[in-house]
């Protein structure tokens, strides 16, 4: 299943025109400079071996599981495979990267992304080390003692910990739709106050990123993204409803390996995760070009897998690397179970996309590579595809 997500990765980036080839000069040089940092964070307490395996075994998995979790993770962060030992090195000192987390106006999903306990994936396992110091709904204090340990947090970790947000941020009525607990901050200046001290801001999810589903009209609580209201620290967006936890691992990960966030679009999302339009790389793409298409649920086309444009599938104006990462375990995504793209992770999501079941039309802007890339990179991933399932096949696995 790794595999599978590197060769995806590696082909779809040529299809998108995604600058994954900077130089040789370029990466040796990256490489000296993760490894001096990494022996630096090393030097300070890092995460033994032993106790990131005894997280991984305690959920079945293996040295081997982890291996192929890095391999996979490397191509998706656009790093060459020579980089994976250094990947590996990395997790072991994320315990030394502080995150301060926040709930605003939001329902917890993305929080709920990575905490579940029902089959975590090897993301969600190493996201479980990380060096969290504050986030209110998991940890044990409450009221004045929660206030106190975000307090020491913040003074211990002054202008070095990332400041994840969750949640839109109410504006409307001086902000008053949304406060916290007895001492009435609005989450307004909660945010404003809490990231002066932080080295970044990671907004995650939709509401964070876009204002979400808050924001949705008529919008009585003035909810905006984090970007709207913050203007002067450095903010990756990782939007979609739930955000995808090996994007949030993703950005911690070449933080903490590289000192510096990743490469950002003009929406301020990582390259990495937001490069590509999730049309180019859908497994039912050969069903689109060919003109088969679902006309109705359940139909013969439904049933042979064919393509949801018709039935309003958003991934044709949709950036996410939902087709490749996938949720669940890395088993599905919601195209693969059946239902279109809703286009969770794009400004404007809900009222941009409320037609759900409508066809949406291309975005006139979008220049995709020409058709006969495209065809090409269908061509070589559905090879691809059927070599692996006859791989998985002999190894036991029955995912996607
Ligand atoms: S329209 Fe949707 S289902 Fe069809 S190929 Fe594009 S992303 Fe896949
Ligand atoms: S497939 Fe579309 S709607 Fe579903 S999670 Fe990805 S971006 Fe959101």
């Amino acid at each position: 299943m790794e595999k599978d997500l590197a060769i995806q990765k590696s082909i779809f980036s040529k299809i998108s025109g995604i600058d994954t080839n900077k130089g040789d000069d370029f990466y040796e040089d990256l490489y000296k400079r993760c490894e001096e940092r990494i022996d630096a964070l090393q030097a300070v307490n890092p995460f033994t071996e032993d106790e990131l395996e005894e997280v991984l075994v305690e959920e079945g998995y293996n040295r081997r599981d982890f291996m192929k979790w890095v391999s996979a993770t490397t191509a998706m962060l656009m790093l060459p495979g020579f980089f994976e030992p250094l990947v590996a090195k990395t997790v072991q000192v994320l315990n030394r990267v502080p995150v301060i987390w926040i709930n605003l106006q939001d329902c917890a999903g993305n929080s709920e992304a990575f905490l579940r306990t029902d089959g975590p994936t090897v993301d969600e396992l190493i996201l479980e080390i990380i060096s969290l110091e504050f986030h209110e709904l998991l940890m044990a204090p409450s009221g004045e003692h929660a206030e106190q340990q975000l307090e020491n947090a913040m003074t211990t970790f002054k202008n070095e910990y990332l400041l994840f947000v969750e949640g839109a941020i109410p504006t409307a009525e001086n902000g008053i739709y949304g406060t916290i607990g007895t001492s009435g901050e609005t989450y307004v200046d909660h945010l404003v106050r809490l990231s002066a001290d932080a080295k970044a801001i990671v907004a995650v999810g939709t509401c964070a990123t876009f204002g979400g589903i808050p924001a949705a009209a008529p919008n009585p609580t003035g909810a905006r993204g984090v970007m709207d209201i913050v203007s002067n620290k450095p903010i990756v967006n990782i939007p979609a409803c739930p955000a995808n936890p090996a994007n949030m691992l993703g950005v911690i990960l070449l933080y903490a390996m590289t000192g510096e966030l990743p490469e950002l679009d003009s929406l301020l999302r990582p390259k990495f995760a937001f490069g590509y339009r999730i049309h180019d790389a859908c497994e039912r793409r050969v069903h689109f070009d060919a003109g088969e298409y679902v006309e109705e649920w359940g139909d013969a086309s439904a049933q042979a897998g064919h393509c949801l444009y018709k039935m309003g599938c958003k991934g044709p104006v949709t950036f996410n690397n939902c087709p490749t990462v996938k949720y669940n375990r890395g088993t599905s995504w919601p195209v693969a179970a059946g239902h279109g793209c809703i286009g969770c992770s794009e400004p404007g999501f809900f009222d941009k996309f409320d037609r759900f079941e409508a066809p949406t039309p291309f975005n006139p802007n979008y220049n995709p590579a020409s058709d006969f890339q495209i065809a090409a990179g269908i061509g070589l991933f559905a090879a691809y595809k059927t070599a692996t399932q006859e791989e998985s096949a002999q190894e036991g696995y029955h995912g996607e």
